[in-house]
């Protein structure tokens, strides 16, 4: 079986927390898009970790963790992760961690760049978290990056670093910056790149026989629809593809379908960095919500913009996933408030739409609030709907019916255990 774990909202929708525990039952989790932009976070009986790079099934013994051929790599990031894991306790080795000899490396020249243009690009800059992703991606695409693989052949690799850094110094001479010199990044890549060479294989082909065999596959995805490079809300987008559809070509397994779509979509509205988001609270509003639900980001410690649930993006979002279900998140952090509001429709423009748009329409949308009854009281210990009060209860079935797809788990708290597993008719 073939699960995908996606992203409803923008990113920090706490996939993270939801693969740490769907993953009980997995023989493999596999990251399948993005890099070390990412933050999941897991909190569980061995503490509390934030994966930038590895698959959040790393936690948890006798699952195979595999990095895909969709993802970009900073390998100094790579061993630093996995060293802080493994001063924490937990056995890393090419029996549970396997990376696609077709992954991309994200070089230390690729988060220059990135910094460069953010740095140019002053006001009108994107909100990059400066990793790199976005220019490592566009090398991608252009056929000019260096792939995992290649770090296997140290003769054809100097030649290959020779041709790309010559390349890459004509950039940063338009920019002003003094030229990048080969020896130094052969120096890295062999640095931080030679503790990996043991793990990377063809990840495609043991997930297929995997599959093959019957065993349980998943698929951890990074970000959230909106911020998906086609489908998101381009250009304030990261530089790859979100959604679960791309699953099976970012984990190595383009044959494959994906059996079970599980959207995670949090409770109320947040997202880092810049571009359109509708809902947007500010002042005294968004600072108690923002400390409510701890939304600063786990990758950059950026404080993170905060709003209440947006009905048309997360409805947009669910369709794009092609949830079959979904996970819904953070609902405790609501408990402090009177009342509930929660963006039903948009309004373009004097017209009312659940349609989510895009370009300028949706710089213009402005939100159609609704408000529905708090439960004003600790839910941290729910583990059944019925253990919910009655008001919490209706906002779970509003959700559900706002975005069309079955809300069959409700998460109460960061630890593996605080979640509700929705039975039918509850
Ligand atoms: P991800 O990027 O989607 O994995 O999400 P992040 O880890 O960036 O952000 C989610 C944050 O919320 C983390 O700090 C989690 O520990 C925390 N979290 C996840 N689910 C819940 C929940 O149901 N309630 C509360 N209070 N915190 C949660
Ligand atoms: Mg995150």
């Amino acid at each position: 079986m073939l699960t995908a774990i996606v992203g409803i909202n923008w990113g920090d929708e706490g996939k993270g927390r939801m693969v740490d525990l769907l993953a009980g039952g997995q023989d493999a989790v596999v990251r399948f898009q993005g890099g070390n932009n990412a933050g999941h976070t897991v909190v569980n009986e061995r503490g509390k970790f934030i994966l930038n790079l590895l698959p959040s099934g790393i936690l948890r013994e006798g699952v195979v963790n595999v990095m895909g051929n969709g993802m970009v790599i900073d390998l100094e990031h790579l061993y630093n992760e996995i060293g802080r894991l493994r001063n924490a306790g937990i056995s890393v080795t090419p029996k549970n961690l396997r990376i696609s000899d077709k992954a991309v490396i994200c070089m230390p020249y690729h988060k220059l760049q990135d910094c460069m243009e953010e740095d140019r690009l002053k006001d009108a800059r994107f909100g990059s978290t400066r990793r790199g992703i976005g220019p490592v991606y566009g090398d991608k695409y252009m056929k000019k990056a260096l792939r995992m693989g290649e770090l296997l052949d140290p003769d054809s690799l100097k030649a290959r670093v020779a041709s790309l850094v010559e390349w890459k110094n004509l950039l940063f001479a338009g920019y002003g910056k003094p030229p990048i010199d080969a020896s130094e990044i052969l120096e890295w890549l062999e640095k931080y790149g030679g503790p990996a060479k043991e793990m990377i294989c063809d990840a495609g082909a043991f997930l297929d026989s995997e599959l093959e065999n019957g065993k349980n596959v998943m698929l951890e995805a990074q970000l959230g629809a909106l911020r998906d490079i086609e489908f998101g809300i381009y250009p304030y987008t990261s530089s790859s593809t979100t959604l679960s559809a791309y699953g099976p070509i970012g984990a190595g397994i383009p044959n494959r379908k994906v059996d079970r779509v599980v959207g995670v979509m949090k409770a109320y509205s947040t997202c880092v960095g810049e571009g359109p988001f509708t809902a947007e609270w500010f002042g005294e509003e968004a600072d108690k919500l923002r400390q409510a639900g701890g939304e600063y980001g786990a990758a950059t410690g950026r404080p993170r913009r905060v709003g209440p649930f947006d009905a048309v993006a997360s409805g947009y979002g669910v369709k794009t996933q092609g949830a079959t279900e979904i996970a819904l998140t953070k609902l405790d952090v609501l408990s402090y408030m009177d009342e509930l509001p929660v963006c039903a429709e948009y309004d373009t423009e004097g017209e009312h739409t659940r349609c989510f748009p895009i370009g300028k329409k949706l710089e213009k949308a402005k939100p159609v609030i609704k408000k529905m009854p708090g439960w004003k009281t600790d839910i941290g210990a729910a583990r059944t709907m019925a253990q919910l009060p009655k008001p919490a209860r209706e906002y779970v079935c509003a959700l559900e019916a706002a975005v069309n797809c079955p809300i069959t788990m409700v998460s109460v708290g960061a630890g593996r255990d605080d979640i509700i597993i929705r039975r039918p008719g509850e």
